[in-house]
């Protein structure tokens, strides 16, 4: 652990950024061969991990690099890593043993590693130890401190810092939103739900609400900037508002955020079934600003593996809030979530997950073999069913959801949506997006890209539609 860590409180060090940031302008230009550096930022994982490497790019500009998306080009380079699975963290390692003919040629090149995999010790030091050619290792809760540490690594020694977490939330950091037209607006951290089989707890610290006011004023400049999709962000957005001094849930600043004026929508991810109140689903339908689509992730239809998964409700309650929300909100899209191969989990269970499935018609599902992570409770289970098996449960479900979302997208078809047009499709159509999430391909002018328009759907292709700009 360096000595850094030990030596400055972390907020006085926050309020001297300025000072490293100077310096390192300076520090940069020179390396990278009195020429404006070029950094690049390579992120692995979830929103939340884009939303905080959109704040290192930002802190980056601020020290005069601009970006780039090409290691070759690069003098920095930085990966923001993911620890949800171990096909993530396998990449991670991959990644960055590519990266050591580059540090051969470019003997000035930095590569620092931050990011979920890097809050875990055992990884960070595993990482410190094995590439030596990377300079700096730091965790989740040390974004805020990025230049200092930058600062430290570029001009002294390697270093590691990690498993800091003073429970504060830093304001104030610059921010560089890869996009234009659809951004992610963070609206609190952590989590307290301690899943069996998820790490997100351990690297990612306790639940902590931002500021409503300063969310508000985010999403504003948002709007005033021209974005037009905006998702609000947190490992479990309906516990927003714990621990603040304003009396405030997550439907309410939901609903402040959909009173503020302009031409936008709002989305957020990601809902955990046990706090999704009445009130909520309300609030979405209510408001036509917030969008016709829940991301709810279900995990699993065994109840019994509901209860070792430490998920917190059980199937009649999340078909509960599903018809609950069905009856409300018209076109209601629902996503979510799903772990095949659970320990424990046997085949009846997995049956009644595609029960579930049928009962609930999901639109998309996000679907994952188990996958052990280190000093989760589950890791530690007995888990006998081989992966193979588990395999093939998987193409089970993905068959049952295929029929599921064709048939979903078949009932579309004939009727008008307001879609955001989103980019260029690689057939060269135009690839938009309704509120309730699903994508439609159309032909038109590349002019559209970032505006809304009407479109008739003409036809259904499995889970994408196409259609014609009225
Ligand atoms: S709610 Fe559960 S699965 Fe989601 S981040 Fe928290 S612990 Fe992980």
């Amino acid at each position: 652990m360096s000595e850094l860590n030990k030596n400055i409180s972390d907020f006085d060090e926050f309020q001297k950024q300025e000072q490293y940031i100077n310096a390192l302008q300076d520090i940069l230009y020179a390396r990278a061969g009195n020429k404006q550096p070029l950094a690049m930022v390579r992120t692995y994982g979830c929103q939340q991990n884009v939303a905080d490497s959109e704040k290192i790019k930002g802190m980056f500009e601020q020290m005069g690099c601009s970006l780039t998306d090409n290691e070759e080009d690069a003098d920095i380079i930085i990966f923001n890593t993911c620890a949800v699975r171990e096909h993530a963290e396998d990449r991670v390692f991959g990644n960055v043993g590519a990266l050591k003919p580059l540090k051969k040629k470019k003997p000035s090149l930095f590569i620092g590693l931050c990011g979920c995999m890097m809050e875990q010790e055992h990884i960070a030091e595993k990482i410190y130890k094995s590439y030596p050619y990377v300079s700096l290792v730091f965790g989740t809760h040390e974004i805020q401190r990025f230049p200092v540490l930058l600062y430290e690594a570029v001009t002294s020694k390697r270093i590691i810092a990690r498993g800091q977490d003073d429970g504060k939330i830093y304001e104030g950091i610059p921010i560089h939103r890869d996009g234009s037209f659809k951004g992610w607006l963070p609206i609190m951290y952590g989590c307290d739900n301690f899943c069996s089989y998820c790490i997100v707890p351990y690297v990612r610290g306790r639940e902590r609400s931002r500021k409503p006011d300063i969310i508000l004023n985010d999403a504003r400049e948002m709007v005033k900037a021209g974005f037009k999709d905006i998702t609000l962000l947190g490992q479990n957005v309906n516990s927003y508002g714990k621990g603040l001094d304003e009396d405030i849930d997550f439907a309410t600043l939901l609903k402040q955020v959909s009173d503020i004026d302009g031409d936008f929508r709002v989305r957020f991810m990601t809902s955990h079934p046990k706090d999704v109140s009445k009130k909520l689903i309300d609030t979405i339908a209510e408001n036509d600003k917030i969008c016709n689509h829940i991301h709810l992730p279900v995990q699993c239809g065994s109840d019994r593996i509901l209860k070792r998964m430490n998920r917190k409700y059980d199937t009649e309650k999340y078909l509960e809030i599903v018809d609950y929300a069905k009856s409300k909100i018209p076109d209601l899209s629902i996503t979510s979530d799903i772990i095949v191969g659970f320990p424990g989990e046997t085949y009846e269970d997995f049956q009644q997950t595609l029960d579930l499935i049928r009962k609930v018609e999901f639109t998309s599902l996000f679907t994952f073999i188990y996958s052990a992570r280190v000093g989760t409770p589950a890791a530690k289970m007995d888990d006998p069913v081989p992966y193979e098996e588990k395999a093939k449960w998987m193409s089970e479900l993905l068959k049952v959801q295929e029929e599921i979302a064709a048939k979903r997208c078949a009932a579309m078809v004939g009727k008008t949506y307001r879609v955001l047009v989103e980019e260029q499709a690689k057939n060269g159509m135009l690839s938009s997006r309704t509120a309730n999430n699903i994508i439609v391909e159309f032909d038109g002018s590349k002019d559209l890209i970032g505006t809304f328009c009407d479109v008739e759907v003409t036809q259904a292709r499995n889970w994408i539609l196409r259609g014609k700009k009225l």
